[in-house]
């Protein structure tokens, strides 16, 4: 601190600060960097050994602790720089070294008025006399470090001894040099000790000598440091070749990837087209066959049907009843055939309609009561008066499903009774979730064999089907037809004590129903059976006015045969015409009451002759005439088709009298009867 006088106490090296944090040493490497303080006045740092690059950011760190420290003040401070122990500071290190103390000066205003650099050697001392301009720090070259102490407490002036020392040079002595240099240059392999003999300590220009050591090793360092990047760059440019190429391979392979995946998408669509036409002509192949099967079959049935009804002796009566059951058989066949294929191919039809549960069940019992009564089976159907009577799904299928079920059961159930039960499972506003269940006391189904009995053409017991007949294939239809309609089918069943059947459904409720109130809470539903013909059309016969003409429009021979035959049976004649054409011709002759038509016809089918028959110009004397249809399949689209061509209603192939006299009274005008 400066006195009253302005001058200031000498300062000494014991009076130095030093704390741990500010040094660091490699005992290793035999390197270290230390660093102290005399507040307001000094700064020491002594650095030792062959100081690397990584060693000088370090020696950085532990000064910059220093600086952070306050102790140093804002003082008019110098720093006394020991290098005597400094071996060797590469090019590398001494820039890094340089841009820190520059970067610590800007940001701690780390401004030394002089910076006295103690015991450095010729070699290092040339090094950062190089640099100096750089540090931006005023050196100063001492001796010890005892030197600098001297020369900052004004003891000594030995600095401007140094700075004015004179040298004085011979030519030949400027020669040597020359030639030196020259040898530094150029020849790699000079020798220090060929150097020593040309250039002695004492030589005047041995200091100059150094210099251009430095500088000539700083130079190597340079090019052997931008050689190694040069080789780096090399690498990366050849990983980045590399790189490029996969990268191009990889490339090529996505895109011969997806040729291949263009190729197969391709070869997809093609074969799913192929298998499209090939299901088309499968089901236009099953439609034909099921066409030319129907026809004789139904002509078979009708006639069997007609021959019982004549006299015939007790054995003729006996074959023509087997004929009659094995016609009938054929005939479910090719329907569970049809059936199966349809659902196979997806064609069912999605749309819901309205529908009355408990009218549905009556038609079921109507179907199976007498069948039921003729084994000595007791046919029950239970529905809740709680569960609305309109509903809103497919009951079509659902029809389909029940006399499935209840056809087996009264297969393989010897006595006892079928039950068949609706139950309401859960009910929303909107939804009534049922379940419905075929219970029999039958012969029930081992326990392993319940999934076995699902699969197509899968019998239990052929002895026991065959005497009642059976395909094999109506379980198969019925758990789709029940998936097609949200549920699952399941079993439950004992052997020898009998079988459940169930699936529970989601039905729509519509909105204007009302709960039927007058709906049986157990109760069979009696029907009435096919048996109950003749007293029907002994009835029916003296009702159709005598006017009445029909027309029977129809390729078969037999199937004329049996339309007319069974006509007459109901009191009735007609004519008959082969095809559309004839039909037409006849519709212009004859005012006819009611057409009755078969669809598949050589030279015009029904649906033609129908739209002629209707167009004015046609001429015929009634475009009018109810039309009745003549079908293979009652389904939706054949019904639309009849009804679009302008057909008043259908009768399905192969039909019986019943339903025939049903149709019949439905459409023959009120005036006729
Ligand atoms: P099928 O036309 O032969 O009746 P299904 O697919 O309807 O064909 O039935 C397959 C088999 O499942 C039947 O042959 C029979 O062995 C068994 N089965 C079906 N329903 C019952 C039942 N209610 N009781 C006992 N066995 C049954």
């Amino acid at each position: 601190m400066p006195d009253k006088r302005g001058v200031c106490n000498p300062v000494s090296i014991e009076m130095i600060e030093f704390n741990p944090e500010w040094q660091i040493e490699d005992n290793e490497l035999g390197i270290y960097y230390i660093s102290g303080v005399i507040p307001q006045r000094l700064i020491y740092t002594s650095l030792g050994g062959n100081i690397q690059p990584e060693f000088a950011q370090r020696a950085i760190l532990s000064f910059e602790k220093l600086l952070c420290s306050g102790r140093l003040g804002n003082g008019n401070y110098s720093r006394i720089a020991d290098f005597s122990e400094v071996k060797k500071i590469p090019l590398n290190s001494r820039i890094l070294y340089a841009d820190a103390l520059n970067e610590l000066q800007e940001k701690y205003n780390f401004q030394p008025k002089i910076t006295y650099v103690c015991g450095a050697s010729l070699l290092v001392k040339t090094m950062l006399r190089a640099i100096a301009s750089h540090v931006k720090q005023n050196l100063v070259f001492v001796p010890t470090v005892q030197d600098a102490f001297d020369l900052f407490n004004n003891v000594s002036c030995m600095w401007e001894t140094e700075q004015s020392e004179q040298v004085i040079i011979s030519r030949k002595e400027m020669n040597d040099f020359a030639k030196l240099c020259g040898q530094i240059l150029y020849d790699k392999s000079y020798s220090i000790e060929e150097h020593r003999k040309l250039l002695r300590p004492e030589h005047p220009l041995h200091e100059l000598y150094k210099i251009i050591t430095v500088l000539n090793n700083d130079l190597r360092e340079l090019l052997e440091t931008e050689k190694e990047q040069n080789h780096k760059i090399k690498a990366a440019l050849e990983t980045s070749q590399e790189l490029n190429k996969e990268l191009s391979d990889q490339k090529k392979n996505v895109e011969e990837k997806k040729e291949i995946q263009k190729i197969l998408i391709e070869n997809l669509k093609k074969a799913r087209e192929e298998a499209e036409i090939a299901s088309r002509a499968k089901s236009e192949f099953l439609a034909n066959m099921s066409h030319e099967i129907r026809t004789p079959l139904h002509a078979a049935i009708g006639m069997t049907e007609l021959l019982l009804d004549t006299p015939l002796n007790s054995q003729q009566k006996h074959y023509t009843h087997n004929i009659h059951i094995s016609t009938k058989q054929l005939h479910q066949l090719i329907n569970d055939i049809l059936d199966f294929s349809k659902i196979e191919s997806g064609r069912l039809d999605k749309e819901k309609s309205l529908f009355d549960l408990r009218k549905l069940f009556d038609e079921i019992s109507s179907v199976l009561t007498s069948s039921a009564e003729k084994a000595g089976l007791q046919l029950m159907f239970i529905i809740p008066p709680s569960i609305p009577s309109t509903l809103s799904g497919h009951p079509n299928y659902l029809q389909q499903v029940i006399i499935n079920l209840v056809q087996n059961a009264l297969k393989f159930t010897y006595q006892g009774k079928i039950i068949v039960n609706v139950e309401p499972v859960s009910e929303t506003r909107d939804i009534i979730n049922l379940r419905i269940s075929v219970k029999d006391t039958g012969i029930g189904i081992p326990e392993g064999k319940k999934e076995l009995i699902f699969q197509r053409f899968t019998q239990l017991d052929s002895s026991a089907t065959r005497k009642e007949g059976g395909t094999g294939l109506g379980l198969a239809i019925t758990r789709k037809l029940v998936e097609f309609m949200g549920g699952t089918i399941n079993i439950e069943s004992r052997e020898h004590e009998g079988s459940e059947f169930w699936f529970v459904i989601s039905f729509l409720k519509p909105l204007e129903n009302k709960k039927n109130s007058n709906a049986n809470s157990v109760g069979h539903i009696a029907a009435s059976s096919e048996h109950d013909t003749a007293e029907a059309v002994q009835r029916i016969e003296k009702t159709w006015p005598s006017n009445t003409r029909i027309l029977v429009v129809e390729d078969n021979r037999i199937n004329q045969q049996v339309a007319t035959a069974m006509l007459a049976k109901l009191g009735l004649t007609a004519d008959i015409a082969a095809n559309g054409l004839e039909a037409i011709e006849a519709l212009k002759q004859v005012p006819y009451t009611i057409v009755i038509m078969d669809l598949q016809m050589p030279l015009m089918g029904g649906l033609d002759a129908t739209r002629e028959i209707r167009k004015m110009e046609t001429g015929v004397i009634n475009p009018n005439v109810p039309i009745i249809a003549i079908t293979a399949n009652a389904t939706r689209e054949d019904r639309q088709e009849c009804l679009n061509a302008c057909m008043n209603d259908f009768i399905t192939k192969p039909f019986m009298i019943q339903s025939l006299k049903d149709i019949l009274q439905k459409w023959i005008p009120e005036s006729c009867i």
